[in-house]
């Protein structure tokens, strides 16, 4: 007899209730009180330091000057006594290795005295400097197996915070990690050195129009997707547990058309799971403000207020582990992959950035003539540099899972382009054609001469959802970013391109200026119209998703690098060699080795799919099939016995039986590349899961999908979209 599978309890997973008091009351929260209440801040060491050693640590984290080590111990100290009156009992050097998340290794504040007793002890040496065993982690070839220490560096500038479980607690010291040699191997260390850069160019721009030279920070608010799922179900489905995402099911009967998700009112139980992941977020110093429904079905958004790029990186991370371990409290499971769901919205993250001073966002339009000039080269310096490193960003954001949302017919588009508006960019157009028309009519035209050049409106331009880098009113909004993903290398690049184009304007405007009777506006202006129009390609106001928008991003010569494979090489290019080279962002080596990483994970995440995509269709679907094949000819041959007609489940069976020797095939087809692995170093095994994996794991899901809507449902051996994504 066929073995019928219970079906999923959908209605228990519908029916949960998240966790009130004893008293079913719900907890009143202190927003002002708890708000950093587990972070070392600096209203903290400033209680806590003798004066003198937190005003030189002030500059450290400020002005970026050397840290003196008797510094490190006083901080060293109060950082302990803080930790320990909050119950913490280990530290850890917290810190992103290159595998996209966060790592750490705990050791005890616990020193024995000798006596049979201990203390709590924690030296300025153990705060500034951790030795982890760097074997483990991804480093590209940089480090020989031999030598397998590296270690970790005490980052002042991200302050050290609480992690607390019901346990006990430990304090995390915000870290870089490097190799032995000196190599970083980790995603803070070239963020760091590019938002120096950023600095350097930037204040030397502001000191050529006469602003008082202040340091300039690169700034970050990512916006977070995400998508959540009762446990009953993650749990039922290997391709989540392994992957992340699903590789097989078929679209739902009701899916995002009816447009009723987004922004509608938030499910009871999710909404009491924003609150919990806020207030923990809160906890850490976290500024999450937003949250709201996206326009898939179980998707959300989540989205801070913005802070320098360093501590909205570290911030970042937080955020996305919070959500997944805070998930499990409410039954539920957090997916941040970019396309759990094929045929159904994926998740992104929107990088919203721009740099300022403490008190300048340089991207701000701003109110008077004069600012809107400065606002124009800063930007002009962004655009300029999107337009010469549009491979850069692209491979920036390449990686396997976003391969299913860039250039697979859902926002954004794998082609960069620069949305500006069009009021932003008729000003472009207007400066690009009066630099050549010189003389003439300069008074004539709209903002030409600067002292007539109107206020832009800070909203100039209406939004544009499509767009993959937007001009947002007052910050570009890099929207290429997969879920999952760290922001570190994209504001890494980000920063680096943009600080060689202010770097270059500058230079320029400089020579300029040198000539004898040369005035700043004018110089400017003539600049900026040079350069306009040689970027001004990059700019695209329309829809990016059409496909005439193709053809005319080719006719302008923007590339169009598809998958993650024609991307990611370009990280290598000479040029981009040489780029974070010059501004000290990363060597050859630190380069060759992210190469070398991104390829490896490629590899590896393709290869885990291919694996358990041949698994589950071998050892589930096919059975399921198989055994609704039986029934079906046992039903057929009753029949019979008794003078039955039995047409329409003949015509069934054969039908499935059809789709069966189709899946047998895909499979074994698969199974053959996926023992194939496709040679011996990282490239050739990452191309092979690009050209065979990818396509054959298509194969068997397209018979796979065709078979769930022929099989009765009470045989299907995992939960179906239908199920996951409508139980809130
Ligand atoms: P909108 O997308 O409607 O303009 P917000 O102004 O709330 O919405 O911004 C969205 C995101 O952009 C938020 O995370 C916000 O913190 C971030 N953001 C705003 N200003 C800046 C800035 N100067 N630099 C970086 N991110 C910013
Ligand atoms: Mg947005």
């Amino acid at each position: 007899m066929p073995r019928v599978l219970p079906r999923f309890d959908v209605l228990a997973a519908a029916r949960f209730a998240p966790p009130t008091d004893a008293n079913g009351k719900r907890k009143r929260i202190d927003l002002e009180k708890i708000f950093g209440e587990n972070v070392f801040t600096l209203h903290e060491m400033k209680s806590r330091l003798p004066k003198p050693q937190y005003k030189a640590l002030l500059s450290t984290i400020q002005n970026g000057t050397d840290l003196d080590p008797n510094v490190a111990d006083s901080v060293a100290i109060a950082m302990k006594e803080w930790a320990l009156e909050k119950g913490a009992t280990h530290f850890t050097h917290w810190f992103q290795p290159l595998t996209g998340s966060t790592a750490e290794k705990h050791d005890s504040f616990l020193k024995p005295t000798g006596d049979g007793r201990a203390i709590a002890e924690f030296s300025g040496k153990e705060l500034v400097q951790g030795e982890p065993d760097a074997s483990s982690f991804p480093s590209g070839g940089l480090r020989a197996t031999f030598e397998a220490r590296g270690y970790t560096a005490w980052d002042p500038t991200s302050p050290a915070f609480l992690m607390e479980g019901p346990g006990g607690a430990y304090l995390c010291i915000p870290t870089a990690f490097a190799s032995w040699a000196g190599d970083s191997l980790d995603a803070k260390t070239p963020l760091l050195r590019s938002m120096h850069a950023v600095d350097k160019q930037a204040r030397r721009a502001l000191a050529l129009f006469g602003s008082e030279p202040k340091a300039v920070r690169a700034t970050c608010g990512p916006e977070q997707e995400y998508f959540l799922i009762d446990e009953e179900f993650f749990y039922r489905r290997p391709d989540l547990i392994t992957s992340g995402r699903t590789l097989f099911g078929t679209k739902p009967p009701k899916g995002q058309e009816m447009e009723d998700h987004y922004f509608g009112s938030i499910p009871a139980r999710v909404l009491e799971y924003m609150n919990e992941v806020e207030t923990e977020l809160y906890r850490l110093g976290v500024p999450a403000t937003t949250r709201h429904n996206e326009v898939a079905p179980a998707q959300y958004e989540m989205a801070p207020i913005y802070e320098d790029a360093n501590q909205a990186a570290d911030h970042q991370q937080l955020m996305m582990s919070t959500m997944r371990s805070v998930a499990r409290k409410y039954g539920l499971v957090c997916l941040l992959h970019e396309k759990p769901f094929q045929g159904i919205n994926g998740s992104g993250k929107h990088l919203n950035w721009s740099m300022g001073t403490a008190d300048q966002n340089l991207l701000e339009p701003g109110d008077t003539p004069h600012q809107n000039m400065q606002f124009l080269f800063f930007c002009s310096a962004v655009l300029k540099a999107v337009a010469r490193h549009q491979d850069l960003l692209r491979a920036s954001v390449a990686h396997a899972g976003n391969d299913h949302r860039l250039g697979a017919n859902e926002a954004p588009p794998a082609i960069i382009s620069a949305f500006m508006g069009e009021q932003l960019q008729d000003v472009f157009n207007q400066i690009e054609k009066a630099g050549e028309a010189k003389t003439s009519k300069q008074g004539g035209l709209m903002g030409l001469g600067v002292n007539v050049l109107p206020t832009l409106p800070k909203h100039a331009g209406d939004r544009n959802r499509t767009s993959p880098f937007a001009f947002t009113g007052n910050k570009f909004e890099f929207r290429a970013l997969g879920g999952g993903q760290s922001i570190s290398f994209p504001a890494t690049v980000l920063n680096t391109i943009v600080a060689e184009s202010i770097d270059e304007l500058c230079t320029k405007l400089d020579g300029a200026l040198k000539k004898k009777g040369a005035k700043f506006d004018v110089e400017l202006r003539k600049l900026l119209a040079k350069e306009i129009h040689e970027f001004k390609h990059i700019m695209f106001n329309g829809d990016n998703y059409t496909a005439e928008w193709v053809k005319e991003a080719k006719k302008r010569g923007l590339l169009n690098l598809k998958s993650t494979m024609e991307a990611l090489p370009k990280l290598v290019d000479k040029k981009n060699l040489a780029l974070f080279k010059k501004y000290g962002v990363m060597s050859h080596r630190e380069v060759e080795s992210r190469f070398e990483i991104c390829l490896d994970q490629y590899f590896k995440t393709v290869n885990i799919e291919g694996e358990t995509g041949q698994h589950m269709a071998q050892t589930m679907y096919l059975p399921a099939a198989q055994r609704y094949l039986s029934d079906l000819l046992a039903t057929a041959e009753a029949a019979e016995d008794v003078g039955v007609k039995t047409k329409g489940v003949v015509t069934t069976a054969k039908r499935v039986n059809d789709l069966i020797d189709q899946l047998v095939e895909k499979i074994d087809a698969l199974a053959k590349r996926n023992q194939e692995l496709g040679g011996d170093d990282v490239h050739s095994k990452a191309e092979h899961m690009h050209k065979h994996i990818v396509p054959a794991l298509k194969d068997v899901r397209d018979v796979v999908d065709r078979l769930e809507r022929i099989v009765p449902d009470d045989y299907w051996p995992v939960p179906t979209y239908r199920d996951m994504l409508f139980v809130k």
